[in-house]
């Protein structure tokens, strides 16, 4: 009855930690992938106003007008880049924007490259569309080295996905990284679909983004991080035309449209000044960073809300495990990449159960 395609995906890794998980009684949960924070106040009441007022039928495939044109304003104005209406789609979430940009560039065998490590949807959608996923190494520093970039790219290469600020690395990457990727898909006209989720957290120094100086990329964007609304599948896809034509058609078939009151509802989140979250975020960056970097091996993060450490010995399956049985939740590195060296810890969580975490992950570390 199952098809082969589903059978290619395996969540065992993942689903191994949850039951471990389930077992523990009040633990230090440092394994989830959303803020700690509630959406705020006036975005819920605009959300309550829309389903009020009746605003809760399908709307256009695409979106409504108003939030195409104000994400689209801020995108422009916070990449430098320059969409036109006809360049932007309303979607379920980066998750949906994602489905709907592989389903619109992949013929069985077409090669797509990412980075190890990696955003674990990546590669099972690729997986799941009967792509080939092309898997390039970029530890230990996560740069992306264009050398290696250009000698995975083959006459099968449709295109490379970028994920920048990274999970699980927290990784964002600098100037000279976006240029390394952007030569490489330049040279073979390939799309750079560019995963930018996380913008709302980026911490000392900028952000860049491909669509500044490439205009062959697909920025995938969203509400669920930046506004704590993971459950209201928000987000929004950008680029070339032809590919957002087809992905409208796609969504016409599939998501139809991306949930009508929180559309209305993020029209009021685009007005939002989350800077006094991300500034929480940072100090708390800063409590995981600081408090683990003498056990362990650390690129400190400057972006969303996860530090993947390396362990300096042994084995991290058993670390972890170690970890969830002192009540600490975190996360193999070997869901997120073809390596398990790391583990991933989120940082969206109350301060004291970092600071109680990090003493615990420190105190294993040095048993280890
Ligand atoms: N991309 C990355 C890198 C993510 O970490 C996530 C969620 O964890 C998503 C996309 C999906 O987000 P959304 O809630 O917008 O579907």
């Amino acid at each position: 009855m199952i098809s082969k395609r589903a059978l290619k995906v395996d969540s065992s890794g993942i689903r191994k930690v949850f039951e471990l998980a389930s077992k523990i009684e009040n633990p230090i949960n440092l394994s989830i992938g959303q803020p700690d924070f509630d959406v705020p106040e006036n975005i819920k009441n605009a959300a309550i106003d829309a389903i009020q007022k009746g605003f809760n039928r399908y709307t256009l495939t695409q979106g409504i007008a108003e939030l195409r044109e104000k994400s689209l304003d801020y995108i422009n104005k916070t990449r430098g880049s320059s969409f036109k209406p006809d360049q932007i789609l309303i979607t379920s979430g980066v998750s949906g924007g994602l489905m709907l940009a592989l389903m619109s560039i992949i013929d069985p065998g077409d090669e797509i490259i990412f980075f190890d490590p990696y955003f674990v949807m990546y590669k099972h959608l690729v997986n799941l569309l009967g792509g080939t996923p092309v898997i390039v190494d970029s530890y230990p520093d996560f740069k992306i080295d264009k050398q290696k970039l250009e000698a995975a790219i083959t006459d099968k290469t449709k295109a490379i996905i970028i994920n920048s600020p990274s999970n699980p690395t927290g990784y964002v990457y600098t100037q000279e990284d976006i240029n390394n990727a952007v030569s490489a898909a330049k040279s073979r006209n390939l799309l750079l679909i560019s995963d930018e989720i996380y913008d709302g957290f980026v911490y000392d120094g900028g952000f860049h983004s491909p669509s500044e100086i490439y205009d062959n990329t697909l920025v995938l964007g969203g509400f669920s991080k930046t506004y704590a609304m993971t459950g209201w599948r928000m987000g929004y896809a950008a680029g070339n035309a032809d590919i957002i034509a087809q992905m409208i058609k796609i969504q016409q078939y599939s998501f139809v449209c991306a949930p009508s009151p929180f559309q209305y509802a993020s029209l009021e989140a685009l007005n939002t000044d989350m800077s006094e979250f991300k500034e929480a975020y940072k100090k708390k960056r800063d409590i995981v960073y600081n408090g683990l970097k003498d056990n362990f091996d650390i690129i400190k993060p400057n972006g969303a809300f996860y530090i993947f450490p390396r362990l300096k010995s042994g084995n991290v399956s058993e670390f972890v495990e170690k970890a969830i049985a002192n009540r600490v939740l975190i996360i193999p590195g070997n869901v997120f990449s073809e390596k398990n060296t790391n583990f991933r810890i989120s940082f969206a969580s109350k301060d004291n159960d970092l600071e109680k975490g990090v003493e615990i992950l420190n105190k294993l570390a040095n048993e280890f």
